[in-house]
Order: structure tokens, then sequence, then C-alpha cells
């Protein structure tokens, strides 16, 4: 029996903010190209990118104390802050694009204002976050940002963290208005939504088990149609790997050089969440902490004000943990099915070096509900568990790879692997995830169609105006950009906080 090759232009496998964004910019520059989508899951959005798996946070470095190391002459450096800060400035321009364009709407539904803050304990880190204020608040992204470290101006801004504080510790803040909340399961539905009037197939229940490359030059996708239980085979000229923690797996398959020598580091979260009305309406901020001595960045502990189905919640955590499966619904099997000739020396570098981190993942598994209440009494000295509940959340699989840091370093940044024709891309790894989806996608197409990106740079700069341009350097542009992104995304409005 002959096999049935079904053909199209782009595959994009998950239905994630990552497959989203790029099927919706590549529709935009491209609307002749034919693209399909093949979800593993029945519905979009329902991995990291679901608004309870991830923390929500608009990534743009104006409270996450790990983006602003202090070198080891005393000084802060602040590059990736402005790298990620800027990055962000292109989602939010898209973002305003799709919705002054109508092809979305309700942006209240997906994004909101709220202020972002850091808070620190202790005079070291104290003396640490006012050396960050005041490398930072100069710069023009940064513009607004305020510093106290006035208990009293502390209860204004954080009431709930500040009453029933008892410590005499020294305790500072800073804190910018011009932060948001940014709900992405609720954005990739709504770009998946409008990919599906542009005619794109969606194909829920459908996985991907393997991806070759075929004769002919294009990559032969193997797809098991989870509910009529049969076998699918399309092939296409260009694929994205857009299956969050399951990506690696599908790299490896394709078997191309730039898979090879690299593994992947899963680490599971849970967050603690408040839907109690009376304690929420306290509280109105993003608040980030410093992450505790030999923590990774990613479990820097953090209170957040979550819009979510428009009822507003709170959110702490997340707590970081260990478990062998690079998704949430994935298998237990996942992490020792990606262990292959090529990266198992990479891979067993990397144990000998994060034992540490090992060691420090599997204490935060084995936290009782009461030990975690301790850690939510740091920043709510007041806090009780029966107004708590946990929610699992996202995996995130952190890259392992050779650096020149050495064999098997672990990274904590996204990354987007391309074969070196461009005919298939992936995307690996979670920080700062899906605010920067849209300059990651950008990356990604002008590595994968470079010739067709020339073509497409006027339109590019009319959906993004800053495209290519610092807007650090261009301060008329930043505020240009930021007033109209704003007023579009509705991010002007102001609320109280009762205290
Ligand atoms: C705890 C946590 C907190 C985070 N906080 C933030 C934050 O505050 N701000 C921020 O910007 N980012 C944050 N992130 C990161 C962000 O959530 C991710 O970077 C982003 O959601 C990744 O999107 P994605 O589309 O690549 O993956 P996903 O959303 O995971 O989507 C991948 C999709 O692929 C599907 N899939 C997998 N395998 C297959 C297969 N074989 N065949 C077909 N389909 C398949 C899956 O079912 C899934 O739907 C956080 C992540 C976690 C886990």
């Amino acid at each position: 029996m002959s096999t049935k090759y079904e053909k199209t232009d782009v595959i994009l496998i998950g239905a994630g903010i990552m497959s989203a964004t790029l099927g919706t910019m590549l529709k935009e520059l491209a609307p002749e190209m034919e693209i399909k989508i093949f979800e593993h899951l029945d519905k979009a959005g329902e991995e990291s990118s679901n608004e309870w798996n991830n923390a929500g946070t608009g990534h743009s470095a104006l409270c996450e104390l790990n983006y602003t190391p202090e070198k080891a002459d005393g000084t802060i450096d602040i590059k990736k802050a402005i790298n990620i800060n800027e990055q962000f400035q292109l989602s939010r321009q898209f973002w305003s694009y799709l919705v002054k364009s109508n092809l979305i709407s309700n942006p209240e539904e997906f994004i909101m204002p709220i202020p972002h803050m850091s808070l620190v304990m202790g005079e070291k880190d104290v003396n640490f976050l006012k050396k960050r204020y005041e490398a930072l608040s100069v710069n023009p992204l940064f513009k607004g940002m305020e510093y106290s470290e006035d208990p009293e101006k502390l209860k204004e801004w954080v009431p709930l963290i500040m009453n029933g504080r008892k410590s005499q510790e020294p305790i500072a803040a800073t804190k910018i208005d011009s932060g948001t909340d940014v709900n992405f399961g609720a954005l990739t539905r709504m770009l998946i939504e409008h990919l599906q009037k542009q005619n794109v197939e969606v194909n829920y229940k459908h996985s991907v088990t393997d991806i070759k490359r075929s004769s002919d030059g294009m990559w032969e996708v193997k797809v098991h149609d989870l509910d009529g239980c049969k076998m699918e085979y399309h092939k296409a000229k260009f694929v994205f790997i857009g299956a969050g923690g399951a990506s690696l797996p599908l790299l490896q398959a394709t078997g191309i050089p730039e898979s090879k020598h690299i593994g992947g580091f899963p680490v599971s979260g849970l967050f603690m969440v408040c839907n109690n009305q009376e304690i929420v309406e306290k509280h109105h901020a993003k608040v980030y902490s410093q992450a505790k001595v030999g923590a990774p960045p990613m479990s820097v502990p953090h209170l957040d004000t979550r819009y979510i189905d428009g009822k507003k919640s709170l959110l702490f955590g997340p707590f970081a943990g260990f478990s062998p499966k690079f998704l949430k619904t994935g298998s237990n099997m996942d992490l020792f099915a990606s262990i292959k000739p090529n990266n198992l020396f990479t891979l067993l570098a990397a144990g000998a070096k994060e034992m540490k981190l090992t060691k420090y993942l599997i204490q935060q598994l084995m936290l009782s509900n009461e030990q975690r209440l301790e850690e939510l009494q740091e920043f709510i000295p007041d806090a009780k568990l029966e107004d708590w509940e946990i929610v699992v959340a996202g995996q995130r699989v952190q890259v392992i790879k050779d650096t020149d840091a050495g064999k098997g370093t672990l990274q904590f940044g996204t990354e987007v692997i391309t074969a070196a024709d461009g005919s298939v891309a992936a995307l690996l790894g979670a920080s700062p995830g899906a605010s920067t989806a849209v300059p990651v996608m950008l990356d990604v197409m002008s590595k994968c169609f470079p010739d067709r990106f020339k073509e497409w740079e006027s339109k590019i700069k009319e959906m993004i105006p800053s495209y290519g341009i610092s807007l650090m350097d261009n301060t008329a542009l930043l505020e240009e950009i930021q007033a109209s992104t704003s007023e579009v995304l509705g991010l002007n409005e102001k609320e109280v906080v009762h205290n």
C-alpha cells in the first residue's frame, strides 16, 4: 500500500504562544502561505502558555532581579535588563498592531496594567537594590521607577506585605507603574482563532511522533491522529517545532547536526493561589524578590496580582521542583528517552556540576504545605493556609549544552535552534519565554526565510515600528510607542488599592 503525503508550505507543531505568534506573523507577511498546525491536546494554549501554568509577567526587567547581576567590582550589569525590555517593547507593538487592525479584540482579556516591584530585606540586598535603581532609573526604558526604604511609603505601595511585619531588618523596594500582567493563555487562544479564520488548519488531538528529511528535501512529519487512531503523513518545506518542553525530542528526531549535544533539564513548579477577595483587594502589584542562596533564577519568589477570566487573584511562587516530565501532561520517561549517545557526556557533565541544584529542587519538592506557608509569610506575615490553594504550574525544560563556560552548561534563557538551511527551527528553554515570543519569532523568520525577510521588512516596520531600532537611544520614538501601545491595549487605567 502506498503512503499518502499531504503537502503544505509550513507545519507548526504545538498550539502554544510560540506557534500562534509565528503563524500570525507569517499570515500577515505572506497570506498565500499554506499553514497546518498539529496539537497533541484538544485545545490551544493548554501547556506552559496556559494562564494557570505560568506567572503571566510581561517580562521587561522592571522587577526581576536576576536580570541585573552584580559584577565583581560591585557595579550592576544592566545589559540583559535593557535587552529584555527592548524585546518586550516589540511584543507590545505587535499585539497593539493586531488590536488596531481588528485581527484580535478585547485586549483587557489578555493584558492589564499592574505595577512591577522589587522588594528586598537585609542590608546587603538593600544596597544591591539601591545600586540597581540608580543604574536603571536614569535609563529612558525604566523611566518612572521609584525607590523607597521608608516603611510608611512601602505600606502605601504594598499594605498586605507591610501590615503585621515585626522584623526590624532594613527593607527596600522599587516600583514602576508601567508593568503588565499578561494572560498568555487567552492571547494564544485569540491568535489561534484568528488563524483558523485565515484558513489555517488547526488539528487538535494530533500528536507528531517523527520528523524526517525526504529525498526531495522537504520534511516528512508523522502524525498520530489520536481520535481516529491512525497515522498520517504530512510534508512541508518548513517545520517549526513549538512543542514547548517536548521540542527537544522532536528536534532530536530531525537528526540535524544542530540537534546534537543538547540536553534538557526539566523543572516542575507549584503556585499558591488566593481567591479570597478580601485579601486579593489589599494587593495590587507583581512583587519580585531575591532568589534564595543556591536557588536557580526560575525559583525567585514573587507575589503577583493576576487577572484571569475577568477575576483578580493572587499567585505566590513558583516553588520549583524536579520531575522527569517534559510537559505537564508528559510522561515520566521523557527525560530518559531524551538521552542519546551524542548528548550523554553533555548531560553527565551537567549532572556532576548541578548536584546542588538537583538537591535544591528535590528539597523544594518535599516541602509540606506548612513549609510553603512559611515562605509565603516572608511576604505576607499574617497569611493563613486556609486562604491559599496549591496549583500545579507548567514544566520548564532548561537547555543543557556545551558552551565556552564548559561542557554541560545549564542555560536559563530561551533558545532557537535552526537547521543550517533554515528548513526547520525549534524553540527550547523558558525564561523570558512568552513575553519575548514576538522578537524570538522575528529571529526565526530572519533565519529561516532570509530572502523573503528582506521583502517583508516594510510590513514588519508597519506592524512593529521600532524593529531594528534601539528605543533606549531614540527617546522620542520610545515615548510615542509607549503612549500609542498603552492607548490601544488599554494600559493607562489606574486602580485604587484598598488598605
Ligand atoms: C512556572 C512557569 C512560569 C512562567 N512564567 C512566565 C512569565 O511570567 N512570563 C513569561 O513571559 N513567560 C513565563 N513562562 C514561560 C512561558 O510560559 C513559556 O515560554 C511559553 O508558554 C512557551 O510557549 P510554547 O508555545 O513554546 O510552549 P507551550 O505553551 O508549552 O505549547 C506547546 C504545545 O505543544 C504541544 N505539543 C507537545 N508535543 C507535541 C507533539 N508531539 N505533537 C503535537 N503537539 C505537541 C503541547 O500540547 C502544547 O500545547 C513561565 C513558564 C512556567 C512553566
